[in-house]
């Protein structure tokens, strides 16, 4: 059972929302305008919010990074954002903020999907990331990641790793010299306990290619093995 706040100005859409998650045994708490939601989301952060893109008032990036930005209130700027989103487009847009989006589901989406990713989201917040317990440093060849502090380090330089970006290469780390499935991905990075989009994990090894790779687009590190997943070489 969480605190859950819906934001989401499609009328009919918001109700389906809150019955179906307090149904789930949430208590929900309901919001139309996206600056009336950051007021909320500043002044009584719930464990979870379910945030529509477009919305009167403030848009659903805006209160994103605004409340990424709380950095002196960890209970604000660490809350859990599943993000409602129109189109595929805007994918790497919600999740590649500075700080962004936990997750996303494009519209139309069903209920059951969308409570399995709530549920994803809850259960990593609550493990406050990696699941077990990592060595405190993992190493391979000249890459260094610091588990405790969260941070990583290529040549000795530090590297500018969201969140999900640094979990990710931390899982690949952990077991190198072994093929990893999207599936197994979403399930241990992201927590997933059913299938999900395995399109999120294509856009963040991306992303994690173009820093610690000397060639992107020529990987030697995180290869890809095709109809498989990725295999990552130290
Ligand atoms: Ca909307």
């Amino acid at each position: 059972m969480a605190d859950v706040l819906i934001v989401e100005d499609e009328e009919s859409l918001l109700h389906t929302l809150r019955y179906n998650l307090s149904r789930a045994g949430h208590d929900v708490r309901l919001c139309t305008d996206g600056r009336v939601a950051l007021d909320m989301l500043l002044g009584n952060p719930p464990d979870l919010v379910v945030l529509d893109l477009m919305l009167p008032g403030m848009d659903g990036l805006e209160i994103c990074r605004r409340v990424r930005a709380e950095v002196t209130n960890p209970t604000v700027s660490h809350v859990p954002i599943v993000m409602l989103t129109a189109r595929d487009e805007e994918i790497d847009k919600v999740l590649g903020l500075e700080v962004g989006a936990d997750d996303y589901l494009t519209k139309p989406f069903s209920m059951h999907e969308l409570l399995a990713r709530v549920k994803a989201q809850l259960r990593r917040a609550d493990m406050g990331g990696l699941a077990g317990e990592p060595p405190a440093q993992l190493t391979a060849d000249d890459l260094v990641i610091d588990v405790a502090t969260r941070r990583a380090y290529r040549e000795g330089v530090e590297l500018r790793l969201k969140r999900r970006e640094f979990d990710l290469l931390a899982y690949f780390l952990r077991y190198p010299a072994q093929v990893l499935s999207r599936e197994r991905l979403l399930r241990n990075v992201w927590g997933y306990e059913s299938a999900g989009d395995t399109r999120t994990v294509d856009v963040h090894v991306r992303w994690l290619r173009a820093k610690v790779e000397a060639e992107p687009t020529n990987p030697r590190r995180i290869q890809t093995v095709r109809g498989l997943g990725y295999l990552f070489v130290r």
